[in-house]
């Protein structure tokens, strides 16, 4: 039997009784409906916002990292790329500087984004990860090869900017200070030469999109990102103080750097001399023409003041990787151990041979930590119940343990 008028439950802050309402939730001496309760959460965001920005109102410079200081700390983690590392740091500070700005001063310091190009697995992404663990400011990471332009499947460029909004808990004002970080910007190069014969939905006009960000306005960001929620409410931000940081391997583009080396050189030692040049050394010599040679709008170019590029990881390198990094896999392995009261040993042939293997199945930076992972699996598992004091890893049990994992066959399914 339906229960009469004043027997409903009510809201007590509207005064809908519960047939009015979608869900009504009973407290200790009061009820609240989920209309209001969403109401008082948006007001209870919205205060909570205004104050933490009076709290975060603004960046001491003083208090902020130098950029001595800020490629100290990524030296901790990343080896080598010293150029990279000097020129985000630089680019970050400066980035803080443009922030203190008042609207009012002279001299406007406009902003630097900057453009990584390297080869794959050489550590952007790790500089990005790294930096963003002692930047003052949001910092997302967000991947270029899911965007397409309007209207296509994929997602809209503005959704760049819903990673970022939601590392500051949607705080627009702190976001709009922020950093991206957009990884594989060399995905959404053009295809082909001529952009007229089909439509390039992924690639030109999606760099066309990309550019109203790069350049700095007001634009209108799905707070949950994709298109798949269309009732979604877009929150304005202004990418004007924006930082933006692109990274790509732009696979190939060595040929392009050569290209136009050998037609701008004139001169026969010059010409051998280039001749002579590794081929992967060519990066070195990257310049605006060849990013545009190789697909990238000259308008997008010219929004990324800042080219630099980062070194493939020789031999050395990778050895280096596997022991320095604060956070190196070997060191990880000693803590692992050291917590069942065990002391690792690693004997120095088997970092060769892991460095030697890395290189042969060219797996690179990334392949070390796959691959001593497979090594180290078995130690693993039994050390722990063995009550050792000490564990020695040779070269020869090494060698066993990946043949034993049949590592080449995996890799090579990769
Ligand atoms: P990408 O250049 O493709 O973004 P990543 O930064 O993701 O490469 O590198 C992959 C992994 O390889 C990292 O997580 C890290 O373990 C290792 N690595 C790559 N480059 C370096 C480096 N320069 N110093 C230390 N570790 C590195």
């Amino acid at each position: 039997m339906a229960k009469k008028k004043q027997e409903l439950m009510h809201c007590d802050f509207c005064g809908r009784d519960e047939s009015e309402v979608q869900l009504l939730m009973p407290g200790l001496n009061a009820c609240i409906c989920s209309d209001c309760a969403e109401r008082a959460n948006e007001i209870a965001r919205d205060y909570l916002h205004q104050m933490s920005d009076r709290a975060s109102a603004e960046l001491d410079l003083g208090e902020l990292p130098k950029p001595e200081e800020i490629k100290a700390f990524l030296d901790e983690y990343v080896i080598g790329q010293e150029g990279a590392k000097r020129y985000l740091a630089v680019a970050v500070y400066n980035h803080y500087k443009r922030l203190r700005q008042k609207a009012d001063e002279e001299v406007d310091i406009e902003k630097s984004n900057i453009i990584i190009v390297g080869p794959t697995g050489t550590g952007k992404t790790l500089l990005a990860k790294t930096i963003a663990r002692m930047l003052k400011v949001p910092f997302a990471i967000v991947d270029a090869t899911v965007l397409t332009e309007a209207g296509y499947v994929g997602e809209d460029i503005e959704s760049l900017l819903t990673r970022l909004l939601a590392t500051c808990d949607y705080n627009v004002e702190q976001a709009q200070r922020g950093i991206v970080f957009i990884d594989e910007i060399d995905k959404i190069a053009r295809k082909g030469d001529n952009p007229s014969i089909t439509r390039d939905v992924s690639g030109e006009g999606v760099q066309q999109g990309l550019l109203k960000l790069l350049e700095g306005s007001v634009v209108n960001v799905p707070p949950q990102g994709g298109r798949k929620h269309p009732e979604q409410k877009m929150i304005a931000v202004d990418t004007k103080n924006i930082l933006f940081i692109c990274g790509g391997a732009f696979e190939g583009i060595e040929q392009k750097i050569a290209q136009r080396l050998n037609t701008h050189v004139v001169g026969y030692g010059a010409q051998n001399h280039i001749s002579q040049l590794d081929r992967e050394r060519l990066l070195h010599f990257v310049a605006p023409q060849d990013l545009r040679a190789y697909g990238l709008i000259p308008e997008i170019i010219g929004r990324l003041p800042i080219l630099t590029n980062l070194e493939p990881l020789d031999r050395d390198a990778l050895r280096r990787i596997l022991t320095e990094p604060k956070n190196a896999i070997t060191k990880q392995y000693h803590k692992l151990l050291e917590m069942d009261g065990v002391e690792l040993v690693i004997e120095d042939d088997v970092l060769d041979f892991v460095v030697d293997k890395a290189i042969e199945y060219k797996l690179g930076a990334r392949g070390l930590r796959s691959i001593f992972e497979t090594i180290m699996m078995d130690v693993m598992y039994h050390v722990p119940s063995e009550k050792l004091r000490q564990y020695v890893l040779t070269r020869g049990y090494a060698g066993q343990q990946l043949e034993r994992a049949n590592f080449e066959l995996i890799s090579q399914a990769q």
